[in-house]
């Protein structure tokens, strides 16, 4: 596809520490105190409500005078000092945004500990991490690296699952690794502190998202070995399953039949979705698009395009390479205006993509659901997580008429 310049470029994507926000925000015992001016408090307040964990946000009032008149420290701690009054909260994370004077925050200005809380600064500027992705990133790295129990022995059979993923998705995994011999699990981003100590005592860690790469080299600095991949589709998750056993030390005969079994399941799914014939263009801004497009080219679907916010990673090249050998143009950092381009280009007969490009498709009569609230809210791994999301496509893709027809009746 040709890069048309454009010159009315639309926002991206949603503010980065939205990202590190929701993994903070579903901590127990937690209560964030923002330091942002009042703009991005109202905007980050509203969106942490809706999208993260329902709870409020507590900032100090830090307007213009505040800000440049230099009683921000003592406004902050004063906060701070406030938060803490309640005895429940266990948990008080400082994160600064965009504002220069925020973005620079000395930590050593701020408590360690105030009342029964840990106090720690989490640094979220969007002019440094550009995506909520990676802002999820570096509040589990900032996280483990304050918690994180690197001095205590490594526990044999061990194992963390980094990744935020539906609920259904992480019984099923659990089940899997457990018919593999995993003795234990810790699921991060998580909803206790407990468990970003005694993620750092883990053998592995299966990274089932490549925008985890502070995260990673961490806990490689601290000897956990890393597992790439993830199970999707058939192909993979034998391949994954066997990582794991590799990475564990596990019994390679029970670890080979369980990766066996579980290929056939999935395989079998993918064979019932052997009629489904069309183009899909998939682009959404989570950053977790690559192995989704894996899927639909397994099940012999076209994926001429596909598009994500976050850059291309160490972690993520494995998908990289076998969607472009089939054929799929991969975007990273990507515009709107390249996803519409790619949409007029090709003229798919179905887009997962982002709010503003549905819309874009759904005026040229294309089917368009909303990538965010279809694939991340529904399970996506091993045989039910294949079944769930080419059902979906399967039933969009019979509505090309319907949404022809609601073109013409609008028009
Ligand atoms: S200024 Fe920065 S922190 Fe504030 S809303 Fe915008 S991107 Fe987010």
């Amino acid at each position: 596809m040709q890069k048309k310049s454009c010159s009315t470029l639309h926002p991206q994507s949603m503010c980065p520490a939205f990202g590190g926000l929701r993994v903070l925000t579903r901590i127990d015992g937690v209560q964030v105190c923002l330091a942002a001016d009042q703009g991005c408090l109202y905007g980050l307040t509203f969106v942490s409500h809706f999208y993260a964990a329902r709870k409020s946000i507590i900032s100090p009032e830090l307007m213009n005078v505040q800000i440049s008149g230099g009683t921000m420290i003592d406004d902050l701690r004063r906060t701070i000092e406030e938060i803490a009054r309640d005895p429940v909260v266990r948990f008080i994370p400082v994160v600064s945004t965009c504002v220069a004077e925020t973005a620079g925050i000395a930590e050593e200005l701020l408590p360690r500990k105030a009342g029964n809380a840990e106090v720690l600064l989490v640094r979220l500027p969007a002019f440094q991490i550009r995506t909520h992705p990676e802002a999820k990133d570096v509040a589990v790295a900032t996280l483990l690296k304050r918690f994180g129990n690197f001095a205590a022995p490594k526990k044999a059979k061990s194992l963390v699952v980094l990744g935020e993923i539906f609920p259904v998705d992480a019984m099923t995994i659990g089940s899997v690794l457990q018919k593999i011999g995993v003795e234990s699990v810790i699921v991060l981003p998580g909803s206790s502190l407990e468990d970003y100590i005694e993620a750092a005592e883990a053998e592995a860690c299966a990274v089932l998202h490549p925008f985890y790469e502070k995260t990673v080299s961490l806990l490689e600095e601290h000897g956990v070995k890393i597992v790439k991949g993830n199970p999707i589709g058939a192909n993979a998750t034998a391949q994954w399953i066997g990582r794991i056993g590799e990475a564990l030390a596990l019994d390679p005969s029970t670890v080979q039949a369980v990766a066996e079994e579980e290929a056939r399941k999935s395989r079998e799914v993918l064979n019932q979705f052997k009629h489904l014939k069309g183009k899909v263009i998939v682009a959404g801004y989570e950053g977790n698009e690559l192995p989704v497009v894996r899927l639909l080219l397994e099940a012999g679907l076209e994926v001429p395009y596909a598009s994500t916010s976050i850059s291309r990673m160490a972690l993520g090249e494995e998908d990289h390479k076998v969607l472009s050998m089939l054929g799929t143009e991969i975007r990273y950092r990507k515009y709107l205006e390249e996803d519409m381009q790619a949409v007029e280009e090709y003229h798919p007969d179905l887009v997962i993509g982002t709010t503003s490009l549905d819309s874009f498709a759904k005026e040229r009569g294309i089917p368009a659901i909303y990538y965010t609230n279809n694939i991340s809210a529904r399970p996506l791994f091993f045989a039910a997580g294949a079944a769930t999301v080419l059902g979906m496509i399967s039933g969009l893709l019979g509505k090309k008429e319907v949404f022809m027809k609601m073109k013409e009746y609008f028009a």
